[in-house]
């Protein structure tokens, strides 16, 4: 099968030929048919700091936001729970379930825990192996690049859960990555009254399609004091009652800060790539909490629970995809990227 492999630390990433893998009698061979590229995709593609602790891994295939249709099922797996054919998207992440971690939410820390795409093979090839509980059945209506996006509507859901954004909430969004954009739309979803997004100048058309498609309220470009200003004369000097820090750029976490109100929290979904001096003083007479949230594990199943029960908000999800292209095409979608060019690359697979 073909497959993208990161050989090596480095910036170099290789298309291979490999063998289809084998499964064990608890394990599912899903044939790929949608693997959207993920911002810590792009991170581990030309290899920057904060992936570095995924070099015990390599060689790794990556690819974790992904879903296809079942090719072959282990001896232990009945029917009713997957046969070659069914169509399913998938949680990238295997837990037990029943450990103490795992009870206590602590799922990183589960004995068994790994994820497709970070600690195990993933989802850049035609075929990758996952366990029965990572399969979720999609209805007929989920296209595959629909299920694909599951797993970055998690991480969302995960941090606007995380924050207990509530119902009249004012909340700002720094970034508008896909989980920055994401978060916008969930932090609607969970009832917030108003949701500003805040991103670059040339994050403008991804701003706009914010308001235009996952029911942000307004945008602000970041430039001098804008945010600050805009945001004191929105809420009468007092802040939002949630902001989320989206961007990865760790000067953003003191600006996510100064625009939240007194006691409010701050949500950090960024991967920094370097580090950040804080005005830890401030935080603590204000009384603010940084609070980091990571992964979609915990609502993973809600997540696609929800997408069943409004397409219209998935289908509105989906309008952030803007190229579809192979898993050949890598260097020509990293510098997409790297150019503002597209918003969401998915590689897709016949
Ligand atoms: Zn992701
Ligand atoms: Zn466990």
């Amino acid at each position: 099968m073909r497959a993208l492999v990161k050989l090596k630390p480095g910036t170099e990433n290789t298309i291979l030929d490999v063998p289809i893998p084998e499964i064990g009698a608890d394990e599912i061979l899903i044939r790929v048919k949608a693997c959207a590229i993920c911002g810590s995709d792009i991170h581990k593609f030309i290899w920057d700091p904060s992936m570095h602790m995924y070099e015990k891994y390599l060689p790794l295939i990556f690819g974790h936001e992904f879903s296809g249709v079942v090719e072959k099922v282990g001896a232990d797996i009945k029917p009713d729970e997957a046969k070659p054919g069914d169509r399913v998207t998938i949680n990238n992440v295997h837990v037990c379930g029943v450990c103490e971690a795992c009870r206590k939410g602590m799922m990183t820390m589960c004995p068994e825990f790994y994820w497709n795409g970070g600690t195990k093979d993933g989802a850049f090839a035609e075929f990758t192996v996952v366990k029965k509980d990572q399969i979720l059945h999609m209805p007929d209506d989920m296209s595959f690049i629909q299920g694909s996006l599951i797993e970055p509507l998690g991480v969302a859901a995960n941090a606007v859960e995380k924050l207990g954004v509530r119902l009249g909430d004012r909340v700002a969004v720094i970034g508008a990555g896909t989980i920055g954009l994401f978060t916008v739309l969930m932090a609607k979803a969970a009832g917030a009254a108003y949701v500003t997004s805040i991103g670059l100048p040339s994050d403008v058309e991804r701003l706009k399609l914010a308001v235009a498609e996952l029911g942000g309220d307004d945008y602000i470009i970041n430039e001098g004091q804008n945010a600050e200003d805009t945001v004191k004369k929105l809420t009468g000097g007092l802040g939002m009652d949630v902001v989320f820090e989206c961007s990865g750029a760790a000067p953003m976490v003191n600006l996510a800060l100064s625009l939240v109100k007194v006691t409010g929290k701050v949500g950090v979904v960024g991967i920094y790539a370097k580090n950040l001096e804080l005005d830890l003083s401030t935080m603590v007479r204000s009384q603010k909490g940084l609070i980091g949230t990571f992964g979609g594990t915990t609502p993973y199943s809600r997540t696609f629970q929800w997408a069943k029960g409004h397409p219209e908000l998935l289908a509105k999800a989906e309008k952030i995809v803007t190229h579809k292209s192979r898993i050949e095409d890598i260097e020509a979608a990293l510098k997409r990227s790297a150019d503002h060019e597209s918003i969401k690359e998915v590689f897709v697979f016949d």
